[in-house]
């Protein structure tokens, strides 16, 4: 039976991605070997990179300023690698706190500098994006989280500082037309918009580098990485693989179409949850994502039975995430507005039975 899969990451991708990539597991470019086993530094994989890293330039609207990176480590080790990086100790960076994943920012970057959190929507319990705060322009630079993966919410109007801004765009990456110039870094893994889980892709500007006094091991030094263009030891090649093909298939759809898709998608489960009466969203309406859409339902003992019966139609991965309970929908840009419909029409017939 076919499944719709609304899992957080890793995550749904295209299908003719997966395709792809299956042949190219068995026999990549007609070389009669496997993309898993061809060196690193062959000019086959190098010209998969080399692409990859220009689509992204090109998705992203970035200029030669910028350098694309593809590492590991995650999104996590870039959480540190960024302070690494860029954060003197005695100096001190802007951090806005919006959620788990932001909160894992601020920790690591204590460890080198000084963390202002500017604003935090920890009062209650990250249900919305702050607003109304000012950056200090001594900050070394601001770092935010655009979509909030676990909590649901999403940053549609990016905030204006007179610092470099850096962003954690790992949920909502090529969602919709971003200019990536009013960054100073963005970083995002792989699994959930963007490929194979097992990369980091990181779009860093060249010139936010080379300020910090500190020694930086080779393997967490930015600089090294972009002088040795992601190759100062073998990159994650398979996941990189599974990127590129992706970021063919938003280059041939096109973003204002993907943008134009993923509201479409949001759109119909917002208003099934607004206009049903077993559910509810508890996220503030302007903030509510398009990506990972949170929702509760009002009789908390029919979660497990909901859940259940949207298996038996072939749904996956919607259960809330372990520290909010409820559930949780990713709608990244692969998934199907058909897969959204089957999830609606799904809470609609058991509303009926149990409303
Ligand atoms: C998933 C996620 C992370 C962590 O990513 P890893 O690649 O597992 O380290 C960080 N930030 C956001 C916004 C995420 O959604």
């Amino acid at each position: 039976m076919k499944k719709y899969n609304f899992y957080a990451g890793p995550a749904i991708l295209p299908q003719e991605v997966i395709q792809e990539a299956s042949q190219g597991l068995l026999n990549f470019n007609n070389s009669g070997l496997s993309i898993i086993e061809i060196s690193h530094r062959s000019k086959d994989f190098e010209a998969v990179l080399e692409e990859a890293k220009q689509h992204v330039k090109d998705l992203l609207q970035l200029d030669d300023n910028y350098e694309v990176l593809f590492l590991q480590g995650g999104a996590s080790l870039a959480f540190c690698m960024i302070p690494y990086n860029l954060l003197n100790e005695g100096e001190t960076a802007a951090y806005l706190e919006t959620g788990v994943w932001a909160k894992g920012a601020i920790k690591e970057a204590k460890l080198f500098g000084n963390v202002n959190v500017v604003a935090s929507s920890a009062d209650k319990n990250f249900s919305y994006i702050p607003k109304n705060y000012t950056v200090p322009a001594e900050s070394k630079y601001f770092h935010i989280t655009t979509n909030n993966t676990i909590y649901g919410t999403e940053l549609f109007n990016y905030p204006k500082a007179s610092v470099p801004i850096v962003a954690d765009m790992s949920s909502d990456i090529f969602s919709r037309p971003v200019d990536g110039k009013q960054f100073a870094i963005i970083y995002a893994g792989a699994q959930k918009n963007m490929g194979a889980a097992g990369t980091t892709m990181v779009a860093i500007r060249k010139d936010i580098l080379g300020t910090v006094k500190r020694k930086i091991p080779t393997m967490l030094d930015y600089k090294v990485h972009i002088e040795k263009g992601s190759m100062n030891n073998t990159p994650c090649t398979f996941a990189i693989y599974v990127s590129n093909l992706t970021l063919r298939w938003l280059k041939k759809v096109g973003l204002e179409k993907i943008e134009q898709l993923n509201k479409a998608k949001a759109d119909a489960l917002y208003h099934e949850i607004e206009n049903n009466p077993l559910f509810e969203s508890v996220i503030a309406k302007e903030d509510r994502s398009r990506m990972n859409v949170t929702f509760v339902i009002k009789k908390k003992e029919l979660e497990e039975e909901f859940i259940n019966y949207t298996k038996g139609l072939g749904i996956v991965g919607i259960k809330g995430h372990r520290s909010t309970g409820g559930f949780r929908a990713s709608l990244y840009n692969a998934l199907t507005i058909d897969a959204v419909n089957v999830l609606v029409e799904g809470m609609r017939e058991f509303a009926k039975k149990h409303g």
